[in-house]
């Protein structure tokens, strides 16, 4: 299961929301919480993370 990793804008946290790509997207359109106040101003972290590049068509 990938985990994403977000800064909290409000709170200066770093925190990580591990789910599957699915609840992931899910997850976005409804709005990313921070896990600490609950804040939605979070800025995703992707140093770390390996984002799938698409293929160029
Ligand atoms: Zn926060």
């Amino acid at each position: 299961m990938p985990t994403y990793e977000f800064l909290c804008k409000k709170c200066k946290k770093i925190f990580e929301v591990s789910c599957s790509i699915t609840e992931y997207e899910r997850k976005k359109k409804k709005g990313i919480e921070c896990a600490k106040c609950g804040s939605s101003e979070v800025l995703q972290q992707v140093s770390g993370f390996q984002v799938q590049t698409s293929k160029k068509s």
